[in-house]
């Protein structure tokens, strides 16, 4: 066993720092609170080969690995910007292309997307269904001429508008004619200015540069060349996004909870109140001292879990501690911050605050902590499904 980072990982990690240094929080947080996508930066990041880290090198990717992915991203967390798109995109859309496209999608789509040209996002959220997935009833009807209508609605849809492609979670069995209810599930690699979808912006609370859309199918001509795999076969494919989705949310969480941990370890050294530097009193020590444990504690173990997935082993238990760990901690994190800072802490100088909804929304989305935990306690500890 070796927890040690090779050189090539060392430097992917560092990368984020680098790349932070040119665009830092600051160019983040302009361009989150004026909802523009942060393009330059990306842009640079497709260009040293980190939008593809996932995709094959013979269609313009890196063909590394969840586990670099996740050093990247963490890497660059840790200054303050965390960015969903290289979750929808290049992990949730860029990885499952490369594994299980046919040479013609993987020919069409990679290479422009790795180069930061065109952009994915992933479509898997219903208004009705919720967190229920099972009970999706966005449909892909097959017609006698061989293709399929999409038709239904999906919600909270990041970057939708401003992307080119999307995979979308589609039936092609109704939930009430499946024979199992994990079947009949099919991936469409839906062009996002196809006729017949509807898209309506859903403003968020959350200082981020992407948004977020509701959508409405109203008749999407779809072919087989757009289906992602085998059609009925989607759920399997559908994992393979789902836990490294987990996994860059715990990259994430753990990055912008060092971040805010680093300033105010800062101000805290600094600021003297009553005589000594807040940082030596023990009621503001301690949460940062135990925050900072739960942090490395979730690092760890994210990256246990991508390192689990690109061996192909089972992944899903340490995915899913990973995230709910590191949703937990981070809120521990800027909570105890924010205490250090005092009034400073709520305004937009120090930026304090502004990282609280981010690290908030992990506990509820991508998959809210209650799932994970049911998920741990039915599937990794034996106990009986509660819902
Ligand atoms: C900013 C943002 C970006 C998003 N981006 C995307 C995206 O790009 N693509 C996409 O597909 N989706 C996206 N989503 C949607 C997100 O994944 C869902 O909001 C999330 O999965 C929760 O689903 P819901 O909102 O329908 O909550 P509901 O299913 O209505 O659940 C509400 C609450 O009920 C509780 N709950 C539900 N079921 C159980 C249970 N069995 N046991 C215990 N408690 C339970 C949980 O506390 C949960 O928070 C995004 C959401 C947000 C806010």
């Amino acid at each position: 066993m070796d927890f040690n980072l090779s050189d090539e990982h060392k430097m992917i990690y560092e990368y984020g720092d680098s790349l932070a240094k040119t665009y830092d929080r600051k160019y983040w947080m302009e361009c989150a609170e004026s909802r523009t996508f942060p393009k330059e930066m990306y842009q640079q990041s497709a260009q040293d080969g980190f939008v593809g880290t996932m995709a094959p090198e013979a269609y313009g990717g890196a063909g590394l690995g969840l586990l670099e992915m996740e050093l990247f991203t963490e890497g660059l967390a840790n200054n303050g910007i965390p960015l969903l798109t290289y979750i929808v995109g290049s992990v949730m859309s860029l990885g499952p292309i490369g594994d299980h496209g046919t040479e013609e999608q993987k020919q069409r789509y990679l290479p422009d997307a790795c180069a930061g040209k065109t952009r994915f996002c992933f479509a898997i959220t219903e208004p009705n269904a919720g967190t229920n997935t099972m009970k999706a009833t966005t449909i892909a009807t097959k017609k006698s001429d061989g293709r399929y209508r999409l038709n239904g609605a999906k919600t909270f849809i990041t970057d939708w508008v401003e992307s080119d492609y999307a995979l979308v979670v589609t039936r092609t069995t109704p939930f009430e004619e499946a024979k199992k209810k994990t079947e009949g599930f099919t991936l469409f690699i839906v062009d996002t200015k196809a006729k017949g979808i509807e898209a309506q912006p859903i403003p968020v609370s959350i200082p981020l540069p992407e948004m977020q859309y509701q959508l409405f199918f109203d008749d999407v001509d779809l072919g087989p060349e757009d289906i992602l795999g085998e059609e009925g076969k989607g759920f399997e494919i559908l994992f393979e996004c789902l836990n490294p989705e987990r996994v860059m949310v715990g990259a994430i969480g753990s990055g912008i909870g060092r971040y805010a941990m680093g300033k105010a370890v800062e101000y805290a050294n600094d600021r003297v109140v009553f005589d000594r530097p807040i940082g030596a009193y023990q009621a503001l020590q301690h949460p940062l001292a135990k925050a900072k444990t739960e942090i490395e504690m979730a690092s760890l173990m994210t990256r246990k879990a991508a390192w689990l997935f690109d061996k192909g082993e089972p992944s899903a238990a340490e995915a899913n501690m990973a995230k709910c760990a590191a949703a937990e901690a981070s809120i521990h994190a800027v909570d105890a911050s924010l205490q250090c800072f005092g009034g400073n802490g709520f305004t937009k100088e120090y930026g304090i605050f502004d990282i609280y909804p981010m690290v908030r929304l992990f506990k509820t989305a991508p998959l809210n902590n209650e799932m994970v935990l049911n998920y741990i306690g039915e599937h990794v500890m034996g106990l009986p499904r509660s819902y």
